[in-house]
């Protein structure tokens, strides 16, 4: 047997060259045009190469192999052509189709749910988000794994269970392997209960010096084009700073010296498997402490408008429930701005359509990612400028010389129209907004406010 499958012991896809395969049934739901975009975009965003493509139409799967045999020797020559590590299947897998799978292709092979999952686990920022999606993988992964114990023992420890490591595959070990995941799923839901409150405090005390934007909307919909066209030639964030931000986040430069940190999150996923959905939820648990998101829709999709549907319920719930915890934790909450950006304009036929999105959602920006003019990139740097600043009003600032850090950032980010020192501490009567004086507030800074006279 191939030494490789065991490799299923990791099924972490970042840096692999991998084959997407698919078989279309009947009943399946895809885009005729590009039956596999999904899939791809979902595969690049969990850091793979995909060097080929295969599908397969079939009125039913095969029992043993969900592909045909035929099919698979062709996708084992594909894999072999390629110098392909795995193969990615746009549907799940049984684990004994899977193993049968293997054993033909002689790499190895990860399911829908296993892909997603992966992605979940990588960007997963809060421990709660990293406990619930390790809860998950335990729940459908695991079961599939040849050599879980190994992994398992190393998490959970060996105590009372030593000298596993030892034996051979066989009802023994299946049956350590179900009392060491019961063991661990026990750990997680007690830390899981613990955590909540702390989380919150610490990611607002790091970004309150920024202004922070999110892009969320469907995979496939233009987030990363999106994302990499407005912070090309960005900084990545520090590291450390946005550690638990999420590590998808550049300097976007919005003209006019000013700068907001652009994240792009995790992607909706269409015909999410239920015992995903939570994992998918916490992925999003960063999103209420952005300043501003920018949802992004696929306009060109047939699904768009229940995207868009899914998409603002979804955020509605989270920030419904943020909102209560927040008053429960006696914390100031605000809730993220929203624009709504109609993406792939390109891709329909004539702008009927993108007008009829219009006159539903008069504030909603078009564009196209993949070709961002000088204006749409305009109107979305105008928009959130604008949601930056909240309303812009002269106001009579005092503040310590002490707090030159506050100062300097007035300086910068506000409109100085006049300074008056006196007894150690400064006035300045500038143009500054709403929101910016409340997070200069946030920050701690020492900052009286008056009416001008
Ligand atoms: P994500 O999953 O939301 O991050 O989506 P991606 O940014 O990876 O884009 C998915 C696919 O859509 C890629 O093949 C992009 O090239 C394509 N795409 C993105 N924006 C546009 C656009 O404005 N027009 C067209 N025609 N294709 C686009
Ligand atoms: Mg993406």
């Amino acid at each position: 047997m191939p030494t490789n499958i065991d490799a299923r012991t990791d099924l972490r896809v970042a840096r692999e060259t991998a084959v997407l395969a698919a078989v279309h049934l009947p009943e399946s739901r895809f885009d005729p045009a590009d039956p596999l975009g999904e899939l791809r975009a979902l595969a690049e965003t969990a850091g793979a190469t995909v060097v080929g493509e295969l599908t397969q139409n079939k009125d039913r799967p095969e029992a043993g192999t969900y592909m045909g045999a035929g099919k698979l020797e062709e996708l084992k020559g594909l894999c072999e052509l390629q110098g392909a590590g795995m193969v990615i299947f746009d549907h799940d897998l049984s684990p004994s189709q899977i193993g049968n799978i293997e054993k033909v292709l002689e790499r190895k092979v990860i399911d829908r749910s296993e892909l997603i999952l992966d992605i979940f686990a990588n960007r997963a920022t809060t421990k709660q988000a990293r406990l619930q999606v390790e809860l998950a993988q335990l729940e459908y992964t695991y079961p599939r794994l040849r050599a879980m114990w190994t992994h398992l023992e190393r998490i959970v420890g060996s105590g009372g269970i030593g000298g596993i490591g030892t034996r051979g595959p066989g009802e023994q070990q299946i049956e350590i392997d179900r009392r060491l995941v019961q063991k661990r799923r026990n750990q997680l839901q007690r830390e899981l209960a613990e955590i909540q409150t702390r989380k919150r405090r610490e990611v607002r005390a790091r970004k309150q010096d920024h202004f922070t934007v999110g892009l969320v909307g469907y995979t496939n919909a233009g987030k990363s084009t999106l994302f990499n066209t407005l912070t090309a030639g960005g900084a990545y964030a520090d590291d450390r700073l946005f550690a638990t931000l999420t590590t998808r986040t550049r300097a976007w430069d919005l003209g006019g010296g000013e700068e907001a940190m652009l994240s792009d999150t995790v992607g909706f996923v269409r015909d999410l498997p239920p015992h995903l959905v939570a994992s998918f939820k916490a992925t999003l648990d960063e999103t209420v402490h952005a300043d501003l998101l920018l949802l992004v829709l696929d306009v060109s999709d047939p699904s768009a408008r229940l995207h868009h549907e899914t998409v603002t319920e979804t955020l509605d719930d989270l920030f419904e429930r943020e909102a209560k915890a927040a008053a429960r934790a006696k914390e100031e909450w605000r809730e993220p701005a929203r624009v709504l950006v109609l993406n792939k304009v390109d891709k329909l036929p004539d702008n009927a359509e993108t007008l009829l999105w219009l006159s539903e959602s008069p504030d909603a920006i078009a564009i196209s990612a993949a070709r961002l003019s000088e204006e749409q990139l305009g109107a979305l740097e105008a928009r959130v400028r604008a949601a930056m600043q909240g309303e812009i009003r002269e106001r009579l600032l005092t503040l310590p010389l002490s707090e030159s850090r506050a100062v300097s950032t007035i300086e910068r980010r506000a409109e100085v129209l006049d300074r008056t020192y006196e007894n150690g501490s400064v006035t300045l009567r500038a143009r500054i907004g709403d929101r910016q004086l409340a997070s200069l507030r946030a920050s701690g800074a020492r900052v009286e406010v008056r009416e001008p006279a």
